[in-house]
């Protein structure tokens, strides 16, 4: 099987395991120290707060080694906390912030809906991009707490799912109509939402082909010179 692992550190890890251990071919496991990343076909970073997911990882010395996973093209996932983990630039935050990963041409605005108390479900069409997709209902749904969105993506970002403002949510936004909630850039995925804590695994299927198609692809490259 293809080994998945879940970046155990705070936050929603639990229900993204629950999901993989569904999916058959998948055996999947808790990261918490860096040897655990070594055998890693992919990793997910779940939601959480993605100041205290920074401090931790920080503190335990992950970051480079996350880093590294990220640069080496291995598939990474972010959701929510884990997508502002995964962007090169963070708006909406502190002075200073936090430690991001990057790797993703994208700039996220943190807690772009507001509060808690505005953390809200909504039902998005699905993305036609990702086979895992093909099937099933026309759309899914998506879970905003306390999320974050994408203002800005780079020419190598493949925006996956918009959300389109309301016109009181415009209001509050400069004019904005959408932002971009689910995106892909080579080796990493990213979504504002958490379909972890729904029923669909459609997400987690989409990422598990991901990571079989950057399997494949090395196993490609590992071959011998000549030997084709
Ligand atoms: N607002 C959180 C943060 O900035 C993310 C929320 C989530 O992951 N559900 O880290």
């Amino acid at each position: 099987p293809i080994v998945v692992g879940v970046l155990a550190l705070q936050g929603a890890f639990r229900e993204h395991i629950a999901h993989l251990n569904r999916l058959p071919g998948v055996s999947c496991v808790e990261v918490r120290t860096k040897e655990q990343l070594l055998n890693l076909d992919g990793l997910i970073i779940p939601g959480g707060e993605s100041t205290t997911m920074a401090n931790i990882a920080q503190r335990w010395g992950l970051i480079p080694e996350l880093k590294n996973f990220a640069e080496q093209g291995r598939p990474m996932w972010g959701t929510c906390a884990g997508l502002i983990f995964l962007a090169d630039r963070a708006s909406g935050q502190k002075e200073g912030g936090q430690a991001l990963l990057g790797g993703l041409d994208c700039k996220v605005h943190r807690n772009f809906f507001g509060a808690q108390i505005n953390s809200f479900e909504t039902e998005l069409p699905v993305p036609q991009a990702l086979k895992a997709f093909e099937s099933g209902p026309q759309g899914f749904r998506a879970m905003f707490i306390r999320a974050p969105a994408v203002l800005e993506a780079g020419p190598s970002v493949e925006v996956l799912s918009e959300y389109r403002l309301t016109p009181s949510e415009q209001a509050v936004s400069n004019g904005l109509e959408r932002v971009s909630v689910a995106v892909r850039s080579k080796n990493l995925l990213a979504t504002a939402f958490h379909p972890e804590l729904t029923e669909d695994s459609r997400w987690h299927k989409a990422f598990v082909d991901m990571v079989r198609e950057g399997s494949s692809r090395e196993g490609k490259e590992a071959l011998p010179q000549g030997s084709g």
